[in-house]
């Protein structure tokens, strides 16, 4: 469980006893383990050290300052989606050279903000979008850097809500049209096209599908080399899978050693775009029972933290680990199975959804009222999804280092859910 683990019947973060954090700063609680996220990143940048990558941690998994500041002084990247990602970079002290900014649907505004901040490269999504970075540059008297973002159609195995290099999802462009928009690209001397992206989908469980992307990559790499295009990278976007259940992931070696080797070959730079993989199991999230109910035939755990805070098994029906912070029965390997002591239970929040479920029909040892939860790998696409739906105000994250925490983002209050809002006097 990656740096939180049950010591004398109770849950730790590190050498930080949870209850105590929940005690301090209530619940739902966010946890974070500063050397998990440090060793995720770390086990990318040593598997892939001898292709010297730029690792542009991908903002969108967990946007907090705290994180993107740690991130960027252990030598990470960054990749963006907007402007507002871009933002949080510099907010962060990032050094924005190294930046990649995605996205289907940038903006004017947005394309400009990345020009001004120079950044690595576009990827660029899309033949209209080729055209509004040109123009921006052609105004701001700037050649701007651009990867075609292809789409490889390659089935990544993934959610249909979380698989994007299949033809038909609205990401990239066809990887046929590659060679007829590299050659807009030669004619225009507003843009220059320094490489491809391709991001196939997330989680991702297995390595063939990388395999079967950077073989693509190269050939493409290859094709506008010689039709005398200076393309240096190749971006295989992010998508690393995390175990969520049990041990279903490969290590980071693994996606290395099918894509390390081909990259060499050509002669290419590797930029990679890892999110869940460094920050999802170095995060939980912390709830309090507030009733158990028996209806329908079902037993009901009602806990403080809904839909809104944690919405991935909501809108993925994504499975996190869940188990109480001082359980009467030790936590399990398998979380799926039927474990004795336990009844199986749906445990949900209280926003007025049918759909606020964190885990139906689960194993669970007996809880009551004021019982801490705890569900685990909710570091990534957590707190960035979350929302003040039902009007909820947002728990505080904490950040846990050896023996030592600190709060990196308050507990949001009710004025700050009306604090934008305007009503005539
Ligand atoms: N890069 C791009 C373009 C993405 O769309 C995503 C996720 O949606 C990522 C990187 C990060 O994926 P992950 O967090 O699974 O590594």
């Amino acid at each position: 469980m990656d740096h939180f683990e049950y010591r004398d019947g109770e849950l730790f973060c590190e050498e930080v006893r949870i209850a105590d954090l929940a005690a301090e700063f209530g619940t739902p609680l966010w946890v974070y383990s500063q050397n998990a996220l440090l060793s995720n990143l770390r086990e990318i940048q040593i598997a892939f050290a001898e292709a010297e990558p730029v690792i542009c941690y991908s903002v969108k998994a967990n946007s907090n300052l705290s994180i993107l500041k740690l991130m960027n002084e252990a030598g990470s990247s960054f990749d963006v989606v907007s402007g507002g990602e871009l933002y949080r970079v510099q907010q962060a002290g990032g050094d924005t050279t190294r930046v990649a900014f995605a996205g289907v649907g940038k903006t004017d505004a947005e394309i400009r903000f990345g020009l001004e901040s120079n950044i690595l490269m576009f990827n660029v999504e899309s033949e209209a979008e080729l055209d509004a970075i040109a123009a921006v540059a052609g105004d701001m008297g700037v050649v701007a850097p651009v990867a075609l973002r292809l789409n490889p159609n390659i089935d990544a195995k993934t959610h249909a809500k979380t698989t994007t290099g299949k033809k038909g999802n609205k990401f990239g462009i066809d990887i046929e049209r590659a060679s007829e928009l590299a050659a807009k690209v030669l004619a225009d001397g507003r843009l220059s096209l320094v490489g491809i992206h391709m991001h196939l989908g997330s989680p991702i469980l297995t390595t063939e599908p990388y395999a079967m992307a950077v073989k693509k990559g190269v050939e493409i790499v290859n094709e506008f080399r010689a039709a005398g295009h200076d393309t240096n990278w190749i971006n295989l976007g992010g998508g690393f899978g995390i175990n969520y259940k049990q041990n279903e992931a490969p290590p980071a070696k693994a996606f290395a050693d099918v894509i390390v080797p081909a990259i060499r070959e050509a002669g290419c730079r590797l930029a990679l775009e890892p999110g869940r993989f460094i920050c999802g199991n170095a995060g939980v999230l912390i709830s309090s029972v507030t009733f158990t109910k028996r209806e329908g035939g079902k037993l009901f755990v009602i806990q403080d933290a809904a839909m809104n805070d944690l919405v991935r098994p909501a809108m993925y029906d994504a499975f996190h680990r869940i188990w109480p912070v001082k359980p009467a029965v030790a936590a399990p390997d398998d979380f799926e199975a039927e474990i004795p002591g336990c009844e199986p239970v749906d445990v949900v929040g209280p926003v007025c959804e049918s759909g606020d479920v964190l885990a139906k029909a689960r194993w669970l040892p007996e809880t009551s009222r004021g019982d801490l939860i705890c569900t685990f790998s909710a570091g990534a696409y957590g707190t960035t999804m979350s929302s003040n739906y039902n009007s909820r105000p947002r728990g505080a994250e904490v950040m846990v280092s050896g023996g030592t925490h600190r709060i990196i983002r308050r507990r949001e209050t009710y004025e700050d859910l009306v604090a934008n809002e305007i009503i005539e006097s």
